[in-house]
């Protein structure tokens, strides 16, 4: 017997003069859905998927506008954490065991719990496709929590989604129970913001609960809303819900979906806003998604916006505050899922990209196996033991060479940091350092406060800026996904990872 089709096919791709080839993995046809054999290459200048369907030829779309960042990000990819429980056994091989088969390589970060799929839109963009006839229990909602705290020793942040969640006819009861428990340090939930303008006591209540009001905010112009979302008067339905969000001082982030030709123009806009107020936690960019209800969406797989263009954008849009160099991939799942900054306050004014005082080996390890920069105890205390060293240093001149290592003045990290006077100026350090003497301060005058309640201390005094590169069936790659730690917890036990219950598995 000959080599199969796919192996033939494989060899011929990549024979293709002119390609830099990376990887070879498994992918899906953008015209079936099946799993295809599909190729990773670099070509002038940008990086691109190719996949072959024996049913439908060839096809190819963008993976990253940056060849350099592609392979740069690459190298950031560390050893994943997994979880302490597996659901699933292997059989089927992946994805087909989701999940988590003991072969999956990444614990969970973030769960993204559906509990309704309702909404009072219906956006052409939608990541997912709303039916109207589905509403998770109470007494459903806490087995599912019971079983990601089984296999997790904490969630940094659980998100509640849809749907539009605030249309769930027990809403007040879930959210209650989800505030109360400890080992949950943040809740979070995912709103299109109508309702929330229009109901005083829906916004009282996620203060009182303190749970994050993740706000879906695409821009501030009219058209941009009735392209994206359907009707055009919701730009002045969100320029309200912000106003309240900052008067009533809610805590709140801020999620927009970034598309091609409509909105890139309106970043400037949306950063200004968040860095302005303090209870305004995170900043979450995501390029546009084909997957979904947002299938049906016109665009171009070969031109689609990706990481480096949204870094280049962001880079514009703070006037040159944000640099390049300030963002990298998060290491705890895969390095083309997603990007961030953390900026912490300058006391005195202005946001320092925390890079910029750490060195790159501290500053990932802060980060290893987790989508955000938990303020746990064990961060904790590197940080302190940081700052200690930082502290310790004499403030050098911006454009000179990083010092060298000092003596530690911290049990915990012991060749530490100092910072880099190449990239951060003196005022902006000891802005910044004043800042974290201050959080530290606050920290120790609490007593011992729990992770919970050192959340809180540190969140107002920072800010996170997420871009996050999801998959659709152009882009779609099985060695993504096993990294994954952004997932959807069902009700039959499975966690999913998004992108593999929305390319896959949804509305089949
Ligand atoms: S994505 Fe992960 S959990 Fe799902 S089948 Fe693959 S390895 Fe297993
Ligand atoms: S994107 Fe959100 S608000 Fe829009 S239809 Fe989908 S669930 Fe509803
Ligand atoms: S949801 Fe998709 S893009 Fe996000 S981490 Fe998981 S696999 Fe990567
Ligand atoms: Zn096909």
């Amino acid at each position: 017997m000959g080599p199969s089709f796919e192996w033939r096919l494989q060899v011929t791709l990549m024979s293709i003069a002119g390609d830099r080839h990376y990887d070879v993995t498994r992918s899906t046809c953008p015209a079936c859905r099946k799993l295809v054999c599909a190729r990773i290459v670099g070509r002038d200048g940008r990086v691109l998927m190719v996949t072959a369907c024996p049913d439908h030829g060839e096809s190819e779309a963008l993976i990253s506008s940056s060849e350099d960042y592609y392979l740069e990000s690459l190298s950031c990819l560390s050893r994943g954490s997994r979880p302490r429980e597996f659901a699933r056994t292997v059989s089927g091989g992946c994805p087909d065991d989701c999940g988590f088969c003991p072969d999956h390589e990444q614990h969970v970060c973030m769960p993204v719990i559906e509990i309704t799929d309702s909404c009072d839109l219906a956006c052409p963009i939608c990541l997912v496709e709303n039916v109207g006839q589905h509403e998770m229990s109470l007494a459903t909602l806490k087995e599912i929590v019971a079983r990601l705290l089984d296999s997790e020793e904490s969630i940094q942040v659980l998100n509640l989604s849809g749907g539009e969640p605030t249309m769930h006819s027990g809403y007040h009861k879930l959210l209650e129970y989800l505030a109360g428990i400890d080992r949950i340090f943040r809740v979070s939930v995912s709103t299109n913001g109508v309702r929330l303008a229009r109901e005083p006591g829906l916004r009282a209540l996620h203060k009182e609960l303190d749970v994050v009001v993740s706000l879906q905010l695409d821009g501030f112009s009219p058209d941009t809303y009735e392209r994206l979302r359907g009707p055009l008067e919701l730009a002045r339905t969100k320029q309200q819900l912000l106003q309240q969000i900052v008067e009533e001082e809610l805590p709140a982030s801020l999620t927009m979906t970034l598309v091609r030709g409509v909105n890139e123009a309106e970043l400037g806009q949306v950063l200004d806003v968040y860095l302005a107020h303090d209870n305004l936690l995170s900043l979450t960019i995501q390029p546009f998604t084909h997957a979904g209800h947002g299938r049906g969406f016109p665009h171009d797989p070969l031109t689609r916006i990706t990481i480096p263009d949204v870094i280049e954008l962001l880079r514009t849009a703070s006037r040159g505050v944000l640099r390049p160099s300030d963002f990298g991939p998060l290491p705890c799942c895969h390095p083309a899922c997603f990007c961030q900054t953390f900026l912490l306050k300058v006391e005195g004014g202005g946001w320092l990209p925390l890079k910029r005082l750490l060195r790159q080996g501290d500053y990932m390890g802060l980060l290893e196996n987790r989508s955000y920069m938990s303020p746990d105890g064990e961060n904790l205390e590197r940080i302190r033991g940081m700052v200690y060293d930082l502290w310790a240093a004499p403030a050098e001149e911006p454009g000179s060479a990083d010092g060298a290592t000092r003596g530690s003045g911290s049990a915990v990290q012991p060749a530490a940091t100092l910072a880099s006077a190449a990239s951060a100026d003196r005022s902006q350090r000891d802005g910044a350092l004043r800042t974290i003497k201050r959080i530290f301060k606050e920290i120790d005058a609490s007593g011992i406060p729990g992770p919970k309640r050192t959340v809180r201390i540190v969140e107002r005094r920072k800010k996170s800026i997420f871009i996050h590169q999801f998959m659709d069936v152009h882009t779609f790659d099985l060695s993504r996904v096993r990294r994954c730690c952004s997932v959807y917890p069902k009700e039959d036990g499975a966690l999913y990872p998004m992108c593999v219950y929305n390319v896959l598995r949804r509305c089949r």
